[in-house]
Formats: structure tokens, sequence, C-alpha cells
């Protein structure tokens, strides 16, 4: 099979396919997590998820992160530190407890935590928040680090810096493999794992998939000991997540790191490919957190980076076969937890791929869902 993006998903889809049998090609055009991944941050979230068919995902992706975490824990810097959500007012207070009770529900472990709780946890946060809910099953690792490991102990034959320019298909219509700018890739199964260019992946195969670029910017703090002990975010960050507003969204999202610098998100806008710069953004974010946090006051911040969180209209990736083209294999569009859903999406390709029944039903996730007037 040729997987088409190495990303955290794309090498998710090699590991967990090398692993069942197959033969992996995983070409790329640029270098490893050169994309997305090497743009976002690394939680492994089943918090902000509310309950549904992605909170599934996220839980099987939970438990396989636990079980890489075994073998490459240290080396992709996994830690299981777990999230806490915290409400600032008392409605905000009941609204996170109706989630949580839900996701409980769904196999979630939630831990309320009362206000005057929330400060044996995480000793610096600010005084006067209502309460909030710890969430055991939150982890993080490095992106960049974690699709490189996973590319290199799949054993995947990796070609980078090649484009794919056409899917090659036979007479019949099914998958032939991929035209690249260096030659052809033969395969009778391709994995569109292309991320934010997964829309235009399948339009290489000659489908239609409405994979749309949603900007978020990063502030990198300078490197601290560590004061931050779990992720940390605002209640109202789930609600932001579940948007379909165009409009700039943020909340604050607080982690420290391994390596120590404290990193602070997140920002939402559908601004299309939008490099530039936003002070106004960049500003929000760091009130928020300082809102959270008060000592990030006296922190200076490092560097800002941006990346395209690749959204699809009802916030659900494009994961399995697809039915237009026989071979045509679909695992993107996993919008701002793709780092956190590869493992699953992963594991859940491969499962299809070798003509086993998924552990998930697919059904949600299916590539050809979206109506003619959304694609357009
Ligand atoms: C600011 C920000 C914060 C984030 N934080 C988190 C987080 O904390 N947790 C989390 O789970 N997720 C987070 N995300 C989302 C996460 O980063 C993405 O969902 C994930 O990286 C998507 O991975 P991917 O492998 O699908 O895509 P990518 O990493 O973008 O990989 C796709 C690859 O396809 C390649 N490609 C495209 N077209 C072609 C072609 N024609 N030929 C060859 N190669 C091609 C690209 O070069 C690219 O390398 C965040 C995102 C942002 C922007």
């Amino acid at each position: 099979m040729v997987v088409v993006g190495a990303g955290m998903v794309g090498a998710a889809c090699a590991l967990y396919a090398a692993r069942a049998g197959l033969d992996v090609i995983l070409v790329d055009r640029g270098p490893v997590a050169g994309g997305t991944t090497g743009a976002g941050e690394g939680n492994l979230l089943v918090s902000d998820k509310e309950p549904g068919p992605e909170l599934h995902l996220a839980l099987l992706s939970a438990r396989l992160w636990g079980e890489l975490a075994q073998e490459l824990g240290t080396a992709v810097e996994y830690e299981p530190k777990g999230g806490l959500v915290v409400a600032s007012t008392p409605d905000g207070l009941t609204a996170l407890a109706r989630l949580a009770a839900g996701q409980r529900a769904a196999g979630v472990r939630t831990v309320p935590v009362d206000a005057s709780e929330l400060r044996s946890l995480e000793p610096h946060l600010a005084p006067g928040l209502a309460g909030g809910v710890l969430y055991p099953q939150d982890a993080q690792v490095m992106p960049t680090l974690a699709a490189a490991h996973l590319a290199r102990a799949s054993g995947a034959r990796l070609e980078t810096g090649r484009t794919v320019t056409r899917v090659l298909r036979g007479a019949d219509g099914a998958v032939r493999g991929v035209r690249t700018d260096r030659g052809d890739l033969l395969a009778p199964a391709v994995v569109n794992a292309a991320g934010t260019w997964g829309g235009e992946v399948a339009a290489l195969a000659g489908v239609p998939l409405p994979v749309l670029p949603r900007r978020g910017f990063v502030l990198v703090t300078e490197p601290l000991p560590r004061r931050v002990r779990h992720k940390v975010y605002a209640a109202d960050y789930v609600a932001d997540v579940a948007s379909d507003s165009a409009a700039l969204q943020t909340s604050p999202v607080v982690e420290g790191t391994a390596a120590g610098p404290v990193l602070i998100g997140a920002s939402r806008e559908r601004v299309g490919f939008d490099r530039s710069f936003s002070l106004p953004v960049v500003r929000a974010l760091a009130a928020g957190a300082t809102r959270l946090f008060p000592f990030l006051d006296d922190v200076r911040v490092m560097r800002t980076y941006l990346g395209f969180r690749p959204y699809l209209p009802d916030h659900l990736p494009a994961l399995g076969p697809d039915p237009r083209v026989p071979g045509l294999f679909h695992a993107c569009g996993h919008e701002g937890a793709g780092i956190g859903l590869a493992t699953g999406s992963g594991q859940l390709i491969a499962q299809a791929l070798t003509g086993g029944t998924p552990e998930l039903d697919l059904t949600p996730f299916r590539p050809d869902r979206f109506a003619e007037e959304a694609t357009a």
C-alpha cells in the first residue's frame, strides 16, 4: 500500500498496516512531520470530546498510545499527566459537570475537583475559580518525534521530497498506485493521509472531500522549571472546538513540556492558508493564559507559530474505504485532534485494509457522507 502524507496520521497508518503484515510505502512531498504535525501541540485528549463517535475513537487511541508508550514512551516524550478543565463561574461548572457525566457514561474517567482542591493539583492557578474536572486519561507527546518514531518503527519505505500528482486507476476504476513527480509507485491500495491537503489528494483520485484549513496559533515561553503540571484549560474550549463559526475564537489552553517551555493555545479561525502573524490573536491567547496562571505575566514568550488544522464540516475525520474508488482509503480531516486520534485511525485503517472488521463502526466517518453542495 501507499500512504500519502508522512504526518502523525500517515505514520500511524504505516505502523499499524505494517504490523498487520502489509508492505508499506510512505510518501510525502516534504519531510516527515513537515505539515500540521510540525505546527501543533501534542495533547492526546479525551476530555474535550463530546459523547459520540469521536470520543469512541479518542478512547481507542488513548489505549493504543498507552501501549505504544511501553516501547517508545521516552523517545516520543509521552507523559500521561492528565488534563484539568477549570470553570470560572458556577454556571460554567454546571455545564462542565453535565459534559463530564455524559463522558463518564461513555467510558471516560472523570474526577470532580472542587474550588478548594484546585490548587493542590495546580499550585499556581489563579484564585477564585469555581471548580473543575480532572481527566486522568489525557496525555501528551511531542508530535514531530512521535511521527518520526512511528514511521521508523513501521519499517515502511520512506519517500520524502516526492509529490503525489495523481492517483492511478485501472479500467475497472480501482486504484493501481500513485503518480509522483519522480515516477509511479504501484500498489493496490492508497491511503490519503494528507491532512489539510486531503481534499486535494482526494481530487487526484477524482472524488470530492471538503477538507478546509482552520488556523491556530501557539505561544512558546522561555524554558521554566515545571510549574504547570497538567494540561489545563478553560471549560469554554470545548464549545470553541465544536463551533461552526468562521470568526476568531480563543480560549486558554496551557501546558508545561518536558523540555521546559510552556505552550499556550488555542485559537481557531477560518482564514484559508493565511500565514501572516496576527497580534490580536497572540494578545488574546496571552491574556487568557495569564488569567489562568498569573505568574505567566512575568514570563517571556520566545516565539509563536501557527498551523492549519484539517477541518471537515461536521468536525469528524474521513476514515476508511472510499466506496466511490475501490482501493482508496482516507485517514484525514482530524482537525485539532490528529495527534491524539492518529493511533486509533491507523489501527482502524489497517483493520479495514486487511479485510477484518474494524473495532469501531466506521459509518460516522464515511468519506462520501458530505452532500454535493458542501464539497463544492
Ligand atoms: C495550533 C495547533 C495546535 C494543535 N494541537 C493539537 C493537540 O494538542 N493535539 C492533537 O491531537 N492535535 C493538535 N492539532 C492538530 C494536529 O496537529 C493535526 O490534526 C495533525 O497534525 C494532522 O496530522 P496529519 O498527519 O493528518 O496531517 P499533516 O501533519 O499535515 O500531514 C499531511 C502530510 O501530507 C503531505 N502531503 C500533502 N499533499 C501531498 C501530496 N500531493 N504529495 C505528497 N505529500 C503530500 C504534507 O506534506 C504533509 O506532511 C493542532 C493543530 C494546530 C494547528
